[in-house]
């Protein structure tokens, strides 16, 4: 079947649903009129864990590491973690017009990030990205770059299968993840690095650590929600 065809049946199929409670919307839209209402309660402008704005925290701050870390959400309020994982699993297009759009807005206070020449994302290992025919945090850094009029450019290619990181300490994360990710083609000196969350932060910093290895001098990380 062609591709084409097949989105057409499957938006047929799948009508446009609410992001955080799946009731059928128009179109256009990306919440329900209820959970609009909602969904200030739920958005960040600072770390949740030192309280201080995104650009004086310093929680995950590493030597080699990200030069700012933004997420407009929090991965602990349910409706946010649920559609996340719903985002993880389908990688509909309704949830990445709706978590695109409110990192785009957060960059807009990080004048930074207008800085970068290029918005890239955490890759997937090849096996995964057959299992599941696409990488959401792709298709997030590919909205988002539209919305900031950037290029997307797939910067990292991840070279090797890394072990679920949930279980791990610390110390078997960064361990599990060290040097799992390579570059493919020249890196530009400003990059924006795109994952759907933050959790201690160790993916982020493996992958900031590729790029500044090979040429990148400062890179401005966004997630969708934060973990912590
Ligand atoms: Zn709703
Ligand atoms: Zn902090």
């Amino acid at each position: 079947m062609g591709k084409s065809l097949f989105s057409f049946l499957w938006r047929w199929l799948i009508p446009n649903r609410c992001v955080f409670c799946s009731r059928m919307i128009p179109e256009k839209e990306t919440l329900c009129p209820a959970c609009s209402k909602q969904e200030k309660s739920y958005l960040l402008t600072a770390c949740p864990k030192c309280g201080r704005s995104f650009s004086l925290c310093t929680c995950h701050a590493s030597p080699q590491g990200p030069d700012l870390i933004l997420y407009p959400f929090s991965y602990r309020k349910a409706p946010i973690s649920a559609a996340l994982k719903r985002f993880k699993k389908f990688g509909y297009g309704t949830y990445a017009r709706f978590f695109s759009l409110h990192m785009a807005r957060l960059t807009r206070y990080y004048p930074q990030c207008e800085e970068a020449e290029v918005i890239c994302a955490i890759p997937v290992h090849a096996s995964a990205f057959r299992e599941k025919d696409f990488n959401h945090a792709e298709i997030l850094a590919v909205h988002l770059a539209c919305l900031l009029k950037k290029e997307y450019r797939p910067l990292l290619i991840k070279t090797r299968k890394t072990a679920p990181q949930k279980a791990l300490t610390a110390a078997q994360r960064r361990k599990n993840l060290h040097n799992c990710f390579s570059v493919n083609g020249p890196v530009p000196s400003v990059v924006l690095l795109v994952d759907d969350i933050t959790t201690t932060g160790s993916t982020l910093n493996e992958a900031v650590r590729t790029l500044k290895k090979n040429g990148a001098e400062k890179v401005y990380c966004i997630t969708a929600a934060s973990a912590i």
